[in-house]
């Protein structure tokens, strides 16, 4: 605690400056500080609080929505954690063709989607070029709508390629800027270098960036936390994504616990208070972990939810972690239930295309 001398009126006063408001004043706090703010401390609903209010300062009470399309769960990467390994024999796999894809995207802009995310596990099936139709085809059907990738590490060329096709924001979550905790998520042939360069790519090329990590992934400590704050401080990125690490029973971390509800959502405060303008969206993974999950994002500072486009008979296949939400519901009635669950807490799910606000 940080006590300032003041005068007010010509009185000298001692106030209390908290660990929340300096960290909305400074963008910023030591290491030790933000231990203590990841770690849960009685500020904890003051944080919330300092989160809200700037939230509200840049976007007002505003919840963006994206159209999540998940185009493939082949994957020829064997993370640990995500259901959808190559190495998971128990899962039937699927890719959605061309007009799959377009019939999502037709629907959702019936809704009002304004930005379509594809994300899919690294499937050799979808070479650049197969992507960039993809894209290309969205592109010229829905002009005023953004297209974000999430189809994970590729070349600085693929990048490119995809960029000039029209896509102009892409998501890839850091996982953990700590190389040995990566290495332990991980196998040894995948390396978290070149994925934070895949960032640093994408960034070059002028998209619209995404990075993020889970909570509570096995052997992740606080101090890892703090990397990867600090790494996402170094990225600036555009869109932050966190949620709960939630086991999925066909992987190698079966029996590891599921991450915790309220450091996660202690950790969305601290990054709407690091990157006011970021867009963080209130995760699927928090609305799994909790019925109110993706509520109590918002509240915590989110601003973006992303529901599910997929068409409804893959949606159960597309299985990072067990029990994923809404595996069932059609994008109609999702995306209705979505607009009483904000409405219920004071915000309004708007339809515009929502780009990141800067300075
Ligand atoms: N292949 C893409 C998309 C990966 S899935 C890519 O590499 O970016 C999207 C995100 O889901 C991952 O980045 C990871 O952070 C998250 N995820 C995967 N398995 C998870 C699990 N078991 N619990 C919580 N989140 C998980």
């Amino acid at each position: 605690m940080v006590i300032l001398v003041v005068r007010i009126g010509g009185n000298e006063r001692m106030v209390e400056n908290s660990l929340p408001k300096r960290l909305r004043e400074y963008r910023d706090l030591s290491d030790g500080e933000l231990t203590q703010l990841i770690e849960g401390n009685e500020y904890e609903d003051e944080l919330m609080e300092e989160a809200d209010a700037v939230r509200r300062l840049h976007y007002g009470t505003d919840v963006y929505i994206r159209g999540l399309i998940e185009l493939t769960n082949y994957c020829k990467n064997d993370c640990y954690y995500c259901g959808i390994r190559k190495g998971n024999g128990q899962l039937t796999r699927y890719r959605l063709s061309m007009e799959d894809v377009l019939a999502c995207c037709a629907t959702g802009y019936e809704l009002g989607f304004r930005t379509f995310v594809l994300q899919g596990g690294e499937d050799l099936y979808f070479t650049d070029e197969r992507i960039c139709e993809v894209v290309a085809a969205i592109r010229s059907r829905h002009p005023d709508c953004a297209i974000t990738l999430s189809l994970g590490e590729k070349s600085y060329e693929g990048y490119l390629a995809f960029y000039e096709a029209g896509a102009t924001r892409y998501l890839l979550r850091h996982e953990t800027a700590n190389p040995e905790h990566y290495g332990k998520l991980h196998p040894s042939t995948m390396d978290g270098g070149n994925r934070q360069r895949c960032l640093w790519d994408i960034k070059k090329i002028g998209y619209q960036v995404g990075s993020g990590f889970m909570v509570g992934s096995p052997y992740q400590t606080t101090a890892c936390l703090l990397e990867d704050v600090r790494f996402l401080q170094e990225l600036n990125p555009d869109m932050i994504g966190i949620g709960p690490y939630l086991s999925h029973k066909d992987t190698p971390f079966a029996h590891h616990a599921n991450g915790d509800l309220h450091k996660c959502l202690r950790l969305v405060s601290i990054l709407r208070l690091l990157f006011p303008h970021a867009l963080i969206p209130a995760t699927t993974a928090l609305g799994t972990i909790d019925e109110r999950g993706r509520e109590r994002g918002l509240l915590a500072g989110a601003n973006v939810v992303m529901p599910n486009l997929s068409p409804t008979n893959v949606r159960s296949l597309y299985s990072l972690y067990d029990n994923k939400i809404h595996t069932m519901e059609e994008a109609a009635e999702s995306r209705r239930a979505l607009e009483r669950r904000a409405a219920s807490i004071g915000y309004r799910v708007v339809t515009h295309v929502g780009h990141v606000k800067r300075d």
